[in-house]
């Protein structure tokens, strides 16, 4: 078994460098020393204050570093350079500093008892935690881990994905900077196979936040159930419907272009990607012909170029799946339009173009599977009964947009698409004060932001007290 990991630049296939990974007994070993820091309470006994502190100095180092740690996730992810830097990293910073502020936020409460008994329920950390990281996401999704966990006291141990470990390690270099103390969070370079899921079988963590996709959480969370039922909360994948109702075009070119940024962000590699589009008979040639003209006009190119909208896909594996699930849908008689890849390419870069697939015969697969590239596909509707009948067939629970001036029809289809976020007449997944998560095998719900995130990352006790 490798005991290490080659970092690859999608773009151009070149190692970028070859880290160590950690093998089970080395996982055990952080664990274990871990909770050694835990209970010593350089952490965990530091008031709310003093924590919020050590985060807040954290974030102005990574406002110092943003141009880094948009670069090592463009390099290694082969994210388009502006989305890092005008998404993922000031994302990043905000969420880290939001929890930073809300440390000393986060009250207990008391119980409404008789005269002679005093009910207290408070919040205490849960003690070495763990965080799986998927790729697309590498910084971000870091620090919607961190920031809850280590602001609630919490000695973390965080695995990044195997492809994308660089700005995670960035991140902790500056933690240290910043002042935290040494082992309060630990990074874990590894495997999924090996690291993931000696995280997920360890005895010593007591909560599992897991983000990526739902064959791996379902692993995750049977594993933890074999040792010892740690707390799990799993964020997974998707296949979102952006529903436009008849009167959507009157939103004009701000609906294409949200259209745009929900299918294509990250090159399509995103969990909430609008990859379905259902929309109104009445509409849809309309709306297919300027969608598919915007998606064959976004730029295709090397994620370090500014300009670039559509970098490589993480692999060539995910390329042949894109290229194998559009394939089928051709046979099964679907129409397929295509973006060109422009010349120039690196020819081992794993490109795949935007592509649109309308006429999609019900059954076909790539109604159903995520399929995580920037291919969407197209159907129609009637009534809105058949848009919410649409939405809500598949497997996954986790985002969709809707579009209609009707306030009435869109809060009847808010209500009744099974999903944990909709997004009314935009494409969007709130800010950070507002839950997210999924729904159905999408994940538990609204576990990420917001305050809730402390729920995961905080064991609520009761200290009944008789005062007679
Ligand atoms: P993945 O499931 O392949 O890997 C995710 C992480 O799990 C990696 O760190 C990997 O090393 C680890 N892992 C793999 N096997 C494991 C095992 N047996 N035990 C424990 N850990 C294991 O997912 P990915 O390809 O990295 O990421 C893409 C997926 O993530 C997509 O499905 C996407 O929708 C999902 N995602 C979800 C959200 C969300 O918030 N819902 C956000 C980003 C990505």
């Amino acid at each position: 078994m490798s005991t290490t990991l080659e970092v690859r630049n999608p773009a151009t296939g070149e190692l970028i460098t070859i880290l160590p990974a950690a093998d089970e007994a080395e996982v055990a070993e952080a664990a274990r020393q871990a909770a050694e820091v835990f209970e010593s309470g350089v952490w965990s006994r530091v008031s709310p204050r003093d924590r919020a502190a050590v985060l807040l100095r954290l974030t102005d180092l990574m406002e110092r570093d943003a141009e880094t740690l948009a670069r090592l996730d463009s390099e290694d992810a082969g994210k388009p350079i502006t989305e890092c830097r005008t998404g993922d990293v000031p994302g990043a910073i905000e969420s880290v500093r939001w929890f930073a502020e809300a440390a000393d936020k986060v009250f207990g409460r008391v119980a409404p008892t008789g005269p002679d008994h005093l009910g207290v329920i408070t919040r205490e950390p849960v003690g070495v935690v763990a965080a799986i990281l998927p790729w697309n996401y590498p910084l971000a999704m870091a620090a919607w881990k961190i920031g809850p966990a280590l602001a609630a006291g919490n000695c973390l141990l965080l695995k990044p994905a195997e492809a994308t470990p660089r700005s995670v390690l960035h991140l902790a270099r500056l933690a240290q900077e910043a002042g935290l103390p040494g082992g309060v969070l630990t990074v874990l370079l590894g495997r999924g196979d090996v690291a993931g899921a000696a995280l997920a079988r360890d005895p010593v963590v007591g909560a599992l936040s897991f983000t990526g996709s739902t064959a791996t959480g379902r692993h995750v969370l049977a594993t933890a159930a074999l040792t010892n039922f740690k707390r799990v909360s799993l964020e997974m994948g998707g296949k979102s419907p952006q529903v436009l109702m008849a009167d959507a075009l009157c939103f004009g070119d701000a609906l294409i272009d949200d259209m745009i940024t929900a299918a294509f962000l990250t090159s399509g590699q995103n969990c909430t990607a609008g990859s379905r589009i259902l929309v109104h008979r009445d509409i849809a040639d309309e709306v297919v012909e300027r969608f598919t003209a915007a998606a064959c006009a976004l730029v295709i190119g090397d994620p370090s170029n500014s300009d670039t909208r559509i970098g490589p896909l993480i692999n060539h594996a995910a390329v042949t799946r894109a290229s194998r699930a559009v394939e089928d849908a051709r046979t099964a008689g679907a129409r397929v339009d295509a973006a060109e890849l422009p010349e120039g390419l690196h020819p081992n870069g794993s490109y795949y173009p935007p592509t649109v697939v309308t006429d999609v015969p019900p059954g076909t697969g790539m109604l159903t599977t995520e399929l995580f590239g920037p291919v969407v596909s197209v159907q129609t509707f009637a009534t809105e009964e058949e848009a919410v009948g649409l939405a809500n067939a598949t497997d996954y629970g986790l985002a969709a947009s809707v579009w209609t001036r009707d306030i009435d029809i869109a809060w009847r289809l808010a209500r009744g698409i099974q999903v944990g976020v909709v997004s009314v007449n935009s494409y969007s997944e709130g800010d950070i004060t507002t839950p997210f998560g999924g729904w159905k095998q999408s994940g538990f719900g609204g576990a990420e932001k917001s305050t809730t995130a402390f729920d995961q990352w905080t064991r609520q006790k009761t200290v009944w007290i008789r005062t007679r």
